[in-house]
C-alpha cells in the first residue's frame, strides 16, 4: 500500500458540508490517534442540522452551522471547490488558518505518487477518462479522480503503491493549489468560462496554470499550442527548463520540436524526446471531431510517457466510446441520426461538436441559461455549417437574432427557427431534418432555465428520441 503520510495535522478545519466536506471531515475523522488533534466543520450560512452533521458529530467533529464567520485557530483548513477564494467565508478562514487548501492538494499532500493531472476549459473529462483507459489497457492500475465525479480523497484509502491517480482538475480546484506535484500535467485548452467565479479571463487562465507550478525537469507538461493563452504558459514553461510536449491536432511541427504531438498522414503521432510514435488512423477513432483528435494526442502522449506500449494506445482508443452528453450517439429515425451534445455548455464547444459531422447535414439545438458570452465565432460557424438551427429557452431570442445579423450581413442558407423550450425545439428539428442529417443538441448554454443541470437536459433530449422510437445507430 502507498505510505501516506503520517505527519501530524493538528487542528484542522473544513468549509463546507457538501460531497467534499463530508469525504474530507470523515477521512480526517477515521484517521489513526494523534494524526488529527481537532475537526471543525462549518456548513455556511444555509447549512442546518441533519443526519449528515449528527454523524460527524458522533464521530468527534465541532459542526459549525448557519454562519461563515470563522473562528478560532486551525493549523489546516481544507475547502471544498464551490466557495470561492474571493468570498467572506473562505477570507473568514484563511484569517484563523495557517493554510487553506482544495480537496486535491489535501490528497496529494497525504498521498502524492504517481499523479497525473488533467485541466482546460473544455475536454477535460474525455481525456481523463481516455487516459485512465489507456494506462489500464496496458495492464496498469489507474482510477479517475477529481472534477470528474470520484473525489481524490475517496480513493487514499488502501490505495495501491502502483497505482495512478489520474485527475480532472478545474480551475476552481486549482486556486487552491500550492504543493501539488504532478508527474504529468496537461493543459487542453482556455477559452472564456466561468470569468464571472474567477473575476477575468487572466485570473481564470492563471488558476489554470497552477497545474505546472510544482513540475520539474524529470516531468512532462503537455500543452495545447493552439490558443494564446496557452502559447503564453508554454513559453513560460520552456524558460523554467522543463520538458513540453505541444499538442496541435492542425499543423505537423517543425523536426527541431523534440516533443509534440499532432496528425500527419491522417495519423495520429506522438514525438516524444525525438523518438516518434505513428499510431492508428484518426478516421478509425470511434469518437468524433476535431476536438477528439485533440483529447486523443492528449491522452496518447501522457500513456506513452509512462509506459504504455503503442499497440495498447491503439487498443485502447478504439475500445473508447463516446461518454454520456458529449457528442453522444443516441438513436436513428427514418435515416436522421440524433445526437446529445448536452455537455456543449459553451460557444467553443459547440464549434467543435460542428466538426464532427458533414457540413450541411446538421440541425442544431441552441438555447438554454444565457451566459452573455460573445456569439460571433459560433453563429459564424453555424451558418457556415448548419443546415437549420432551432434556438430555443431564455437565450433563444438572442442567438436567434445573431444568426439572422449573420445571415444578413454575410449571406447563407441556414433556416433560423425559434421555440419557447427543449422540447417545441425538437419537434421543429425533427420536421426540418431528412433522412442524412443529424439533429444535434449542443446548446451553447447551460441549462438551469429549464432544466436542474445538463445530464438532466440530455435525458430528456434521449427521451424523446425515444418516443419517436429511435434506436442506436453507430456514428
Ligand atoms: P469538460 O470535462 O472539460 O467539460 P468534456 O470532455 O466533458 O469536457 O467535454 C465537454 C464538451 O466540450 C463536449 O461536449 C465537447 O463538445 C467539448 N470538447 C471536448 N473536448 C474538447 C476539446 N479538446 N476542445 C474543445 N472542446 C472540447
Amino acid at each position: 500500500m502507498a505510505r501516506q503520510s503520517d505527519a501530524s495535522l493538528g487542528d484542522v478545519c473544513v468549509l463546507g458540508l457538501g460531497k467534499t466536506g463530508r469525504e474530507v471531515a470523515g477521512y480526517l475523522l477515521d484517521q489513526p490517534q494523534g494524526r488529527v488533534s481537532s475537526v471543525t466543520v462549518y456548513g455556511g450560512a444555509s447549512s442546518h442540522e441533519g443526519d449528515v452533521t449528527r454523524e460527524l458529530e458522533e464521530k468527534g467533529a465541532r459542526v459549525v452551522l448557519g454562519t461563515e464567520d470563522v473562528t478560532g485557530r486551525y493549523d489546516l483548513t481544507v475547502a471544498s471547490p464551490g466557495i470561492s477564494e474571493f468570498s467572506p467565508f473562505f477570507k473568514a478562514a484563511v484569517a484563523c488558518s495557517g493554510e487553506v487548501i482544495g480537496e486535491p492538494e489535501f490528497a496529494w499532500r497525504e498521498s502524492p505518487r504517481r499523479w497525473v493531472g488533467i485541466t482546460g476549459t473544455n475536454g477535460k473529462t474525455t481525456t481523463t477518462t481516455l487516459a485512465t483507459q489507456l494506462l489500464r489497457t496496458a495492464g496498469m492500475r489507474a482510477v479517475a479522480v477529481g472534477n470528474i465525479g470520484t473525489l481524490c480523497t475517496a480513493e487514499l484509502r488502501d490505495r495501491p503503491d502502483d497505482e495512478w491517480f489520474v485527475a480532472e482538475l478545474s480551475s476552481f480546484q486549482l486556486a487552491t493549489t500550492r504543493r501539488l506535484h504532478p508527474r504529468v500535467a496537461v493543459l487542453l485548452n482556455v477559452t472564456p468560462d466561468h470569468v464571472e467565479w474567477h473575476g477575468s479571463i487572466e485570473a481564470y487562465a492563471a488558476a489554470k496554470e497552477k497545474i505546472f507550478q510544482n513540475l520539474t525537469a524529470d516531468d512532462l507538461a503537455i500543452v495545447s499550442d493552439e490558443d494564446s493563452w496557452c502559447r503564453a504558459v508554454i513559453r513560460r514553461l520552456r524558460e523554467r527548463g522543463l520538458r513540453v510536449l505541444t499538442l496541435n491536432v492542425h499543423e505537423v511541427p517543425s523536426p527541431d520540436v523534440t516533443c509534440a504531438a499532432f496528425v500527419r498522414d491522417g495519423r495520429l503521432c506522438v514525438r516524444l524526446d525525438g523518438d516518434e510514435h505513428v499510431l492508428l488512423p484518426v478516421d478509425s477513432m470511434p469518437i468524433k471531431g476535431e476536438h477528439n483528435v485533440q483529447n486523443a494526442l492528449a491522452a496518447s502522449a501522457l500513456a506513452i510517457e509512462l509506459g504504455v506500449p503503442d499497440a495498447d494506445v491503439e487498443k485502447g482508443i478504439l475500445a473508447f466510446r463516446a461518454l454520456e452528453h458529449r457528442i453522444e450517439p443516441c438513436g436513428e429515425v427514418r435515416g436522421v441520426r440524433f445526437v446529445n451534445d448536452s455537455k456543449a455548455t459553451n460557444t467553443d464547444s459547440v464549434q467543435k461538436a460542428l466538426t464532427a459531422f458533414p457540413k450541411g447535414r446538421i440541425v442544431l439545438l441552441l438555447g438554454g441559461h444565457d451566459k452573455g458570452t460573445d456569439l460571433g465565432p459560433l453563429v459564424h460557424d453555424v451558418v457556415a455549417k448548419c443546415k437549420a438551427a432551432v434556438c430555443f429557452g431564455a437565450a433563444g431570442e438572442r442567438i436567434a437574432s445573431a444568426l439572422e445579423d449573420e445571415l444578413q450581413g454575410e449571406g447563407g442558407a441556414l433556416l433560423v427557427q425559434r421555440a419557447p423550450h427543449l422540447r417545441e425545439a425538437f419537434e421543429a428539428a425533427v420536421a426540418d431534418a431528412e433522412p442524412g442529417d443529424v439533429v444535434l443538441l449542443s446548446p451553447a448554454c447551460s441549462s438551469f432555465d429549464e432544466f436542474s443541470n445538463m445530464a438532466e437536459r440530455g435525458r430528456a433530449f434521449k427521451g424523446y428520441v425515444a418516443e419517436l422510437g429511435g434506436t442506436k445507430g453507430g456514428m
